[in-house]
């Protein structure tokens, strides 16, 4: 049996469900796995003739065994059976002989979180079952754009759960806060705060932690869980796709079955790219993880240095979903180089909290930089790139997707690799079309436009359908007005359950 302990060291190890339904762990750090599947070449090779749906059971099989197949079954289609407006779920599309796209943002939200969100609902409420839960739980949510909308469209009206909200004012699209604000349900709550992501996510760990809110909420029978990229089952389905990618590429007849492949992730919070990590160690024959970052290139100095320095500023981006300071999944990749060493693990995170910064020293960084290669891509270079790329290939990238794109174009002329390559496409890109008109046509012909408008530009210049989570948008009621101080999150979360009752 697979069982999960904390990135923070401590004894106790627990099952995946238990895992789920915990989100974080008490003493702060993240759940892992204690060990990882490794499949054979025929176990991948079986891999594809399957659905996307059929696939993400072979991979979710060897993370949640304490999961009967009928309960994985029912998960996945519950996900990915209808939900999805591209009948692959996760299509790969060729740009050139080595470099391919492989689109995570055919889900409702139009962006690759439907992926894990999709699903996590019907992992958490099962998890809930099986582990004799008896609360209520409340989602709390920290969202820099794209998790708060996949999360609402995920949670809206699921039994036995609530779900609440936060987004920064100031530092999501219009589109983006529009998909929130109009958001429908019984059981949903979205909030507006006055700072940035990482104000906004700090203050949601604060209140996971805080004593007085816990008693209140177990006065109520009330129990917190969380949506974002830390909880184990929004990770473990996002190793599914990288599987399915390298079948698809097997399908097409595009590589070989073992033949080696990289892939280039637009990275923020370290989820994504870490779950492709995690398909490495289960033996996807992977060569090289290219971390993307924008003008908030934290992460490119880590992998390059080995030391995490988070005192710095905070840029707002045209790729605001990657707009992040403190990527807390790359905690869970710290626990595997050190070869599960918590205490490890927890000094740094400590530091980090303490001081601003880490180092994690020589030889870990040379570990890390064994399977990742790190780069970054500024808003110029960004757009550039997307200019570029519909001029050679007819192809539209969002912003973010456009940003893995110069990046892997820096890998390829800096190492001379062309070993074949998917960059992971994030979202569609009319969720971000204000960037993406700029790009293509101009400041001139966007200025006074709205983003409602630019949904028609973009559809009409490009002959691309508007998705069907998008159109409309700005004529939906909206539901969720409230705005707060970073100090005030935790009163909102009071009010809010206290209005429940
Ligand atoms: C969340 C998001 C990312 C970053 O993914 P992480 O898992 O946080 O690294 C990139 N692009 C888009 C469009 C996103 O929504």
């Amino acid at each position: 049996m697979v069982l999960y302990e904390s990135t923070r060291g401590g004894n106790e190890k627990i099952t995946s469900a238990e895992a789920i339904k915990r989100g974080i762990a008490p003493d702060g750090g993240l759940y892992v796995p204690c060990k990882f599947h490794k499949l054979n070449l025929k176990e991948i090779k079986d891999l594809v003739d399957m659905t996307y749906p059929e696939r993400a059971v072979a991979i979710l099989r060897h993370f949640l065994d304490d999961f009967s197949e009928e309960e994985l079954i029912d998960c996945v289609n519950s996900a990915y059976s209808h939900k999805f407006t591209h009948v692959k779920v996760a299509p790969v599309v060729e740009l050139n002989e080595s470099l391919f796209l492989l689109e995570l943002w055919h889900g409702p939200t139009c962006a690759f979180k439907d992926m894990a969100l999709q699903i996590l609902p019907h992992l958490l409420v099962k998890s809930m079952k099986k582990t004799g839960e008896k609360s209520k739980v409340i989602i709390l949510t920290a969202t820099s754009g794209d998790t708060g909308k996949a999360a609402l469209e995920g949670f809206a009206d699921v039994e036995g759960t609530g779900i609440i909200v936060f987004y920064p004012d100031n530092g999501v699209s219009e589109i983006q806060k529009y998909q929130m604000i109009t958001q429908t349900g019984e059981n949903v709550k979205v909030f507006g705060v006055r700072g940035n992501f990482d104000d906004t996510q700090t203050g949601v760990k604060r209140i996971f932690t805080d004593k007085e809110l816990i008693s209140f909420m177990e006065a109520r029978n009330l129990k917190f869980s969380s949506a974002n990229s830390i909880n184990w089952g929004r990770l473990a389905p996002q190793i599914v796709y990288y599987f399915s990618a390298y079948a698809d590429l097997i399908k097409e007849n595009r590589i070989a079955a073992g033949d080696k492949i990289n892939f280039v992730v637009p990275t923020g919070n370290f989820g994504n790219i870490l779950a492709g990590f995690y398909a490495a160690k289960m033996g996807l024959p992977v060569n090289r993880l290219v971390c993307a970052s924008n003008d908030n290139n934290i992460l490119t100095d880590f992998i390059r240095t080995g030391c995490y320095d988070k005192r710095r500023e905070f840029i707002k981006t045209v790729s605001p979903s990657m707009d992040i300071l403190i990527s807390s999944n790359l905690e869970r990749l710290l626990y595997e180089v050190t070869n599960h060493d918590g205490k490890k693990v927890s000094q740094w995170m400590n530091e980090l909290y303490v001081s601003g910064s880490y180092d994690i020293g020589q030889k870990n960084a040379k570990e890390i930089k064994k399977y990742f290669w790190a780069g970054w891509s500024n808003q110029d270079e960004t757009l550039k790139t997307i200019e570029c790329v519909y001029s050679d290939y007819k192809y539209v990238l969002d912003t973010h997707t456009a940003v893995a794109v110069d990046v892997y174009d820096k890998y390829v002329i800096t190492t001379g690799d062309l070993t074949p390559s998917v960059v992971i496409s994030t979202a569609s890109p009319f969720k971000f079309n204000n960037s993406v008109c700029k790009a293509l046509f101009g400041e001139n012909k966007i200025a006074d436009k709205s983003e409602f408008e630019l949904l028609e530009l973009l559809s009409k210049e490009c002959d691309l359908p508007i998705p069907a989570g998008l159109a409309g948008l700005d004529k939906k009621e909206v539901l969720h007005k409230s705005v707060c101080d970073k100090e005030g999150m935790k009163d909102a979360v009071i009010q809010n359950l206290l209005e429940e009752e």
